[in-house]
């Protein structure tokens, strides 16, 4: 947000510097701190060149001259803003490895073909059971229609974190592993089932782009929800939650939800 073509009323007020702009969702994560922490991104955004540069944790270091502490990405589906940054990432010398599902993998074949010019892609399949990420983080997929969310375990905690962007619906599995999870971070992409017709008459429902509205659909199964923290990620620009003093937001705070921001950083 802004998005280039638009003039909805969070474009505009981020245009105007009224609220502050957001770049396209991704996330980084990392089991422990330390001097050669790496980390894994969940989606790679067409803005991750400037989420980079914003956060000093995911630059090179000094020393060789090419490096860098990103170890990998995790798809949670084939979106074009969730594999474009991959793009970003060719320039690295070894094979730049990706945890998809076989789904997603084809999907993508497109950009395989494109990258194999380059660094190349190492393909990895998530389990649905947990896995050694590295050193002191496990991995599990939760499948969804569609997509795929992540559970993420810190081995030397015990806990745990659900990550959640693309989601359609809420499944017994995803529940299971919400009610298993201390921090939830999960797709607020629309407030309302029909929200992109108000900008775009011809739009697709949320629903029919694979995504659960807040309002009628995520929010109650939130509200009840027992994790310390939960949060809306891979936020729409249209959608009113973006807009402090709004009613819509007014409700996800009274629900005890937070609402992501870039540079956002959260410790499990
Ligand atoms: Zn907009
Ligand atoms: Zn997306």
């Amino acid at each position: 947000m802004p998005q280039w073509n638009c003039a909805c009323a969070n474009c505009a007020a981020a245009r105007k510097g009224k609220i502050e702009p957001e770049t396209q969702s991704s996330i980084a994560i990392s089991a422990h701190s330390g001097e050669f922490q790496s980390w894994w991104l969940i989606n790679a955004s067409p803005d991750l060149a400037r989420q980079i540069e914003r956060t000093p944790s995911l630059q090179p270091r000094s020393d060789p001259s090419r490096n860098s502490p990103i170890a990998g990405v995790l798809l949670t589906n084939a979106d074009i803003d969730h594999a474009l940054g991959l793009f970003l990432l060719r320039q690295q010398e070894k094979p730049l490895v990706v945890y998809a599902t076989d789904e997603t993998r084809v999907a993508l074949e497109w950009l395989d073909r494109v990258l194999a010019r380059f660094c190349g892609i190492e393909w990895r399949k998530i389990n649905i059971d947990f896995q050694t990420l590295n050193g002191c983080m496990a991995l599990r997929a939760i499948e969804l229609p569609h997509s795929v969310a992540f559970q993420f375990r810190d081995d030397t905690s015990g806990r745990s974190a659900l990550v959640a962007p693309a989601v359609s619906e809420v499944t017994r599995e995803l529940s299971d592993a919400s009610d298993a999870s201390d921090v939830i971070l999960f797709d607020g992409t629309f407030w309302s089932d029909h929200e992109l017709a108000t900008v775009r008459p011809d739009a697709r429902s949320a629903r029919e782009m694979n995504h659960l509205s807040i309002s009628g659909g995520s929010l109650d199964f939130l509200r009840q929800s027992s994790a310390r923290r939960k949060i809306y990620t891979h936020i729409n620009n249209t959608n009113p939650i973006l807009m402090p003093g709004t009613r819509e937001r007014t409700q996800v705070e009274q629900a005890g939800i937070e609402i992501a921001r870039d540079g956002l950083e959260i410790v499990l």
